[in-house]
């Protein structure tokens, strides 16, 4: 939840299959139970940004004659944060330079260069750990998750995810 004194944005996130009743239904019963937001006005119209994030890593065929793809399409969302923006424009960047070396050469054997195996490799460590994210599965281990993120350490770790460059490491 985020509240920017103007305007407060809720929303639950997870696996499809952990919400029995739906998305829909936990989306409205956390609304009306989240914290802070006792005495708040509920306004009739609310903005709806939503969608399934990819985060099972980098899809192993990203490419074929007929076209190549980038972003959510490919996979290339980070399976940790789920974090897609960087690693779309940082794919595709990928994506243009290979496909502009298979235009120069006029052969389409060029684009066997764009190969989500190799990308996938260097994602080993982060669905490791997604699956470890997975497996915190009550209030009282997330909570702990949050202490030892508080701890110097923990702090590093945290910085070097969120905020470190290697969002995408490109072959
Ligand atoms: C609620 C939410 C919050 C997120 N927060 C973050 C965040 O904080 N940081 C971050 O890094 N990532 C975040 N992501 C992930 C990020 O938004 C995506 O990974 C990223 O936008 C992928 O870019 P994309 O171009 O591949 O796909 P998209 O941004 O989905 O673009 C695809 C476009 O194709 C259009 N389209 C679809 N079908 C057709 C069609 N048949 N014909 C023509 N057009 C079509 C769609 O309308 C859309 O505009 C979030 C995602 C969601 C759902």
């Amino acid at each position: 939840m985020l509240r920017d004194g103007e305007h407060v944005h809720v929303g639950t996130a997870g696996h499809a299959h952990r919400f029995p009743r739906g998305l829909y239904s936990a989306l409205r019963s956390f609304r009306e139970r989240a914290p802070g937001l006792e005495g708040v006005e509920r306004p009739e119209q609310v903005e709806k940004r939503a969608g399934p994030i990819p985060v099972g890593g980098v899809l192993p065929r990203i490419a074929s004659p007929a076209g190549l793809l980038v972003g959510d399409a490919a996979g290339a969302v980070s399976p940790l944060t789920a974090g897609g923006l960087d690693p779309c424009l940082r794919l595709s960047g990928h994506a243009a330079e290979i496909l502009d070396a298979a235009l120069r050469a006029g052969r389409p054997a060029e684009l066997e260069a764009y190969d989500g195996h190799a990308l996938r490799a260097r994602f080993r460590k982060r669905l490791l750990l997604r699956k470890g994210l997975d497996g915190l599965r009550t209030p009282a281990l997330a909570t702990s998750a949050f202490a030892v993120l508080r701890t110097p350490p923990g702090r590093a770790l945290a910085r070097r995810i969120l905020f470190g460059n290697g969002s995408f490491p490109l072959p």
